[in-house]
Order: structure tokens, then sequence, then C-alpha cells
């Protein structure tokens, strides 16, 4: 562990050539001191890595050590049967490492109602945007078929910051979370939808994630979000990736 976080240390990349991962599970990586190597050789500085239930949150407060790697911890929808009662411990968590900049990833999932109820979903998720919202820190937002309730929520408990990671809404709904003040993340896939919603909103609320190892390869692979932003927004390269570095670290405080 110790020689992972050492590799992170001191590397911090010049302005000017940045790039940032709003969304990965560094946690998931059989060595996450390499990949995370790999991706500061590779442009990218910053990197948010996610927790998904109380196992990987644990995880996150050890990998998260500035100034590359910064964490989110929280109780996802998965783990709200089996990590109900931890929710509770959250915020102390959150106050105990500078480098855990928000609460995620959290929110609700349709797809999984089957074994987890949406009910126990939805206290949990709600509990969580308590949180958030006392402490002023944004959410992460991990929602599948469930973008009206998220965004109910959300709006209910007047959260100022949320992130939709792996923005899985209409052109409608980007219109929507963009008014709201909201940011919306872009993952490693391409579709008509996405690139219309890029073309769409405004880029200071657009991010890019790679959310690897489960989609992306690695935090590296943020390089090829950048290029389809800049591509549709017409931008270069370069612009695009500093202006995305730029909101991810006005956003969470870096
Ligand atoms: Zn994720």
């Amino acid at each position: 562990m110790e020689s992972e976080i050492q590799l992170s240390k001191g590397l911090l990349i010049e302005k000017g050539s940045m790039l940032s991962d709003a969304h990965c599970h560094l946690d998931l990586f059989e060595n996450p001191g390499h990949a995370v190597k790999k991706a500061i050789e590779d442009g990218v500085g910053i990197m948010v890595t996610a927790g998904t239930d109380m196992k990987s949150s644990m995880r996150v407060l050890e990998l998260a050590r500035g100034p590359n790697v910064y964490g989110v911890i929280g109780i996802g929808p998965d783990a709200a049967s089996s990590d109900y009662k931890a929710v509770d411990g959250i915020e102390a968590l959150l106050k105990s490492n500078k480098n855990i900049i928000g609460i995620g990833e959290v929110g609700l999932d349709r797809k999984i109602a089957e074994n987890v109820d949406m009910k126990v979903q939805t206290k949990v998720f709600e509990r969580q945007v308590e949180i958030a919202a006392s402490l002023d820190v944004p959410l992460v937002i991990h929602s599948r078929m469930a973008i009206d309730d998220v965004i109910g929520i959300i709006s209910e408990h007047a959260v100022k910051k949320a992130v939709f990671h792996f923005f899985e809404g209409s052109e409608e709904h980007a219109k929507k979370v963009e008014k709201m003040g909201y940011l919306i993340s872009i993952p490693p896939i391409e579709s008509g939808r996405m690139k219309r919603i890029i073309k769409d909103v405004d880029i200071d609320i657009i991010v890019s994630e790679t959310d690897s190892p489960v989609v992306g390869k690695s935090p590296a692979a943020v390089k090829y979000v950048v290029e389809k932003i800049a591509e549709l927004k017409g931008m270069t390269f370069n612009d695009a990736g500093e202006r995305i570095t730029e909101t991810i670290k006005d956003y969470f405080y870096i």
C-alpha cells in the first residue's frame, strides 16, 4: 500500500497538459499505484476514485492521497441493504481525510430492484443526500432507469452540487440538470444521444470520466473522452482538457 501511495506523490502535472478523470474505481485495480502512475504519465493529473459500498469506501480512504488522487465515499444502491447501517458512519469518515471531496457513488438503480428493494435504496440515498447537503459537499450520482426520481430527491433536499456519473438521461434531462447547476459526466462510450447532449449543454457543466476498470480500461483512457468532447465542442484537445480540469477543481474545491 505504502509504495502505491508513494508513486502518486509529487508528480503533479504542470498546468497546460492536464486531463482529469472525474470517476474511476482505483480499488478495483490489481495494482492501483501502477494505474495511477500510468495515468499521470499520460497527462491525467486528477483522478476521483469512488466507493460503492463500505468495503470499497474504506479502500478509497487509503487511496485518496493528493495531489493526484481524490476520493468520494458512499453506499451505492447495490449495497443499500447489506450496508444499511454503515450510512451513519459516512460523515465521520468523510471528515477524516481532506482528500475525500464528496459523497458517492450513491443513487438509485431500478435494474437491481429485484435484489435491493427500491424503498431501501431510496432511504439510503436520501440519508446521504441529507449529509451532502448539510456538509455542502458534492454528490456523485449513480442513476440507472431512475433519473427522474434522483432529480426529484436532490432538488427536494436543495442539493447545490451533484455530478451525474455516466449520465443516463435524455437531452431534456441534460438541460434540466444544466439549469440546476449540476455536472454531467461523460463516459467512454459513443452514442447519438451522448453526442447531442455534449453539443447541447455548456462546456462548463461537462466533465470526463472512465469509470475504469468497469468501462474504460484505466484512467489514462480519459484522453479519448476528452478528444470526443473537444471535437464536438470545436475546441482544441488541450483547451477541452484544461477546461474540464478547472471545472472539476472548482466544483470539488480541489
Ligand atoms: Zn462507478
